[in-house]
């Protein structure tokens, strides 16, 4: 079939056998042969038998291309991520141009979302017959994906200053470019949200004036009632009905970009399975954070929900819940700067065949962000989304990283220390310092020090724009297997765990069972490759016979 498409200033058409379109349905269909690689290790005296065998499943997936009208609630909205990621919807869809010290700056002419995979990356189409030259298109370019602009965005934040200035509390924007957005901002405010004291840091508590369980004035803890979970669980909802009726949106998807809360304690009979985690907000159970509410509230209100944050929102219970409900979910915190580099410096190491011994990662920030981070349980849980990043890099080289060696505690895998320090001064332009030391042959050792100035929130943003993206995306795509017979001859959705989002999350959440890919070239290879399929075209294999076999 023959398919066009338009992006800019070109077009372009498909001939794939593979895929055909379907007029009645406004939907893509398309053939997919996924290829399989089963590894069978049975154990014998000393031994691993290894043996290898491929299977081949065949696939129908369905793309609806009708683009929906889609709502987005931000919990944390005026936050530095909120307010900038409002601002950059707003700066492009006006087509601002403001003043810094170079002179006027057109932000869409500079690249409008510089830093959002969707809008500002192209995917691997293929070589050019006549010139032998590879051929990029934009990557939103390939099938129907929501245009930021038409994104219709509300949220909840405990605090209820109006968006102009919860900005110009943030401190991110340049000053003539805050000047030029405050028409534009100031209408937006957040909606009253939900504080439980004991989960953020007790620095919080000043702003802290816009809350459902706000019960008298006062500057202490007492203020805030935590006797009626269920009742916040239930204004939530309320809140997202009202949402979706008041804009007719088909569909809304809601995003925590709120303050990392500490973990919560998974308890069996408390948060193990959906209905001890309903019946735990009914009794008020103090491991009830507000994060849970509101995920709680998102999955039965069936919008997806993505978590931003460190913090183990995704308790069992909450992922049994999305099951029940097929809803889509995401987490856990967003992979911005030190974390991202991570995840493909280690990789490259590791594939070399060098060998991490140690990695110190540093950083200091002034933001709201580092101020909650300044407390132990806070910091606690990043310090954790921030460690496992390397755990299955060390995992894919036993030759560097012998489990005999381990179980014998001769080596260590990689001594990983974080640090975070909280320097107001510096504000949203996060240091992270790490140095890497790495063993190599003959005993010598190699070290590499990075010094990256993050831009907390201006790299944060064009993540959430992505992760909305490309969630409203994967929520239009559904597949049925070729000839099941034991299937009901349905198409079905992803599995709720939406693992195919990781490239945007540091501690990537998947389905139990599975253990997470962290290397960023890793996911960001399945995310191309998902949409090649989809269109009809194979796997990058990057083979190039073209070039190399006679
Ligand atoms: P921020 O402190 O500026 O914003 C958080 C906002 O959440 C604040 O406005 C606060 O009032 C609000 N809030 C707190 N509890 C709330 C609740 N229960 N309901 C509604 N609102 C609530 O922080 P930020 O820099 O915008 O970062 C937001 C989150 O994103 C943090 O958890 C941070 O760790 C995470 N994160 C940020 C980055 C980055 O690069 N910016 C990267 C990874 C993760």
């Amino acid at each position: 079939s023959t398919n066009t498409n338009s992006s800019g200033d070109f077009n372009w058409s498909l001939n794939s056998d593979k895929c055909k379109y379907s007029q009645s349905e406004n939907a893509l269909l398309t053939n997919y042969t996924y290829n399989k690689t089963i590894v069978d290790i049975q154990q014998s005296h000393n031994n691993n038998n290894i043996n290898v065998s491929t299977l081949t499943k065949d696939y129908n997936f369905k793309v609806d291309l009708k683009i929906p009208k889609i709502g987005v609630m931000l919990v944390g909205m005026g936050g530095n991520n909120g307010t900038t990621f409002l601002a950059s919807l707003l700066a492009n869809k006006n087509n601002l141009t403001f003043n810094n010290k170079d002179g006027p700056y057109n932000i869409k002419e500079r690249g409008g979302f510089l830093g959002s995979m969707t809008q500002s990356s192209t995917l691997y189409l293929g070589k050019n017959q006549q010139t032998n030259e590879d051929v990029y298109v934009p990557f939103n370019s390939i099938l129907p994906m929501c245009n930021p602009n038409d994104l219709i965005i509300s949220g909840w934040d405990i605090s209820g200053e109006n968006m102009f200035k919860a900005m110009q509390r943030a401190k991110v924007l340049e000053y003539d470019l805050q000047e030029k957005l405050k028409p534009l901002m100031e209408s937006y405010t957040p909606l009253k949200s939900i504080y439980y004291p004991d989960f953020i840091a007790m620095n919080q508590l000043d702003r802290a004036d816009n809350c459902i369980n706000y019960t008298t004035k006062g500057t202490n803890h007492d203020a805030y009632s935590i006797k009626n979970k269920w009742n916040d669980l239930l204004t939530i909802r309320q809140n997202i009905k009202d949402f979706k009726n008041d804009n007719k949106l088909d569909k809304v998807i809601i995003l925590w970009t709120a303050t990392t809360e500490k973990f919560a304690e998974v308890i069996p009979g408390i948060n193990d399975t959906f209905e001890n985690l309903l019946n735990s907000i009914k009794a008020n159970h103090k491991e009830i954070a507000p994060s849970t509410i509101f995920a709680t509230a998102s999955i039965l209100e069936n919008c997806p929900y993505i978590n931003g944050s460190p913090q183990n929102t995704f308790v069992p219970g909450l992922i049994d819940l999305a099951e029940r409900e097929n809803v889509l979910i995401a987490g856990d915190d967003f992979k911005t700067g030190q974390t991202k580099l991570k995840s493909v410096l280690a990789q490259f190491l590791i594939d070399a065949g060098i060998k991490p011994i140690s990695i110190a990662s540093y950083n200091h920030l002034g933001n709201n962000d580092g101020l909650n981070l300044s407390s132990s349980l806070q910091f606690k849980s990043k310090e954790i989304t921030k460690s496992n990043v390397i755990d299955d890099m060390i995992k894919s080289n036993q030759i560097l990283y012998p489990q005999s060696d381990k179980m014998k505690k001769k080596n260590k895998d990689v001594d990983h220390c974080i640090v975070i320090k909280y320097m107001e001064s510096i504000g949203d332009s996060k240091v992270a310092m790490d140095e890497y030391y790495n063993e190599l042959m003959l005993g010598g050792h190699n070290r590499i020090s990075i010094h990256n100035v993050c831009e907390d929130s201006l790299l944060a943003s064009p993540i959430i724009l992505d992760l909305i993206i490309m969630c409203e995306f994967c929520s239009r795509i559904t597949y049925i297997e070729s000839g099941n017979q034991q299937g009901d001859g349905n198409y079905q959705q992803f599995y709720p765990v939406l693992s195919l989002l990781s490239y945007w999350l540091k501690a990537p959440l998947t389905r139990p069972g599975y253990e997470p890919i962290n290397g960023l070239n890793k996911q960001r290879m399945a995310l191309d490759n998902f949409m090649r399929l989809l269109i009809g075209l194979p796997p990058i294999d990057e083979l190039r016979f073209e070039e190399r076999l006679m």
